[in-house]
């Protein structure tokens, strides 16, 4: 896929902001400091539209990009963390709970691991919520990088059985470093968009 614009449309904080239309979205989740922002950035090529390293608690929004003028990434603020108030928590949930379940746009999630661990208590949820709600999923395995080629199968065997992973789910490793992954990951979400 050859992404020739990109732009952030709206962030939004309620359903009210999401953008009118049909056009197909792939939301995108995962712990903060996974890689979430590295690796749109990586897809779309562009250095920085997705912000880097944001302070977990702080992105309480759902951010629409809109590419090559027909189709969105949606970017879901990171699950896990501390620093929001329970409320702000239960806020948070409900609205992406309901864009996730309720939105007939969405098309699949890409829900981010990191390869060099086993998935959290909290990528398994989030995992099993998605697929109790029957929601394709792509798994992408981040900072393969960091992983020496040889131990990549071990890695990923240790991903897809924590996760439990369906059959008819995919797992990508990628590497917003390298680009390793990257024509597979379009590869994937291309077979999504056209459905
Ligand atoms: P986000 O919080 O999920 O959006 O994570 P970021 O994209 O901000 O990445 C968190 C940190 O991990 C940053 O320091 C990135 O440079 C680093 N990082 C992200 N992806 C990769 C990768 O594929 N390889 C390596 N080596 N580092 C990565």
């Amino acid at each position: 896929m050859k992404v020739n614009t990109a732009e952030i449309v709206i962030s939004a904080v309620g359903p009210k902001q999401y953008p009118e239309g049909n056009l197909p979205e792939i939301a995108l989740a995962g712990r903060s400091n996974v890689g979430k922002s590295s690796f749109i950035n990586k897809m779309i090529h562009r250095k920085n539209l997705a912000r880097t390293s944001s302070k977990p608690g702080k992105t309480q929004t759902l951010n629409f990009y809109i590419l090559n003028e027909s189709f969105y990434f949606v970017d879901v603020p990171g699950y896990g963390f501390a620093k929001v108030s329970k409320t702000e928590r239960e806020a948070w949930g409900k609205m992406i709970e309901q864009y996730l379940v309720e939105r007939d746009q969405l098309k699949a999630v890409v829900q981010l691991v990191d390869l060099r661990h086993a998935p959290s208590k909290e990528d398994v949820l989030m995992y099993d919520w998605l697929k109790y709600h029957e929601l394709p999923v792509i798994v992408v395995a981040t900072k393969s990088d960091k992983i020496p080629k040889g131990k990549w199968d071990k890695h990923k065997k240790v991903v897809k059985e924590t996760l439990n992973m369906d059959k008819s789910d995919k797992i990508v490793l990628f590497s917003s470093e390298t680009g390793h992954g990257k024509d597979e990951a379009w590869g994937i979400l291309n077979s999504y968009l056209s459905k």
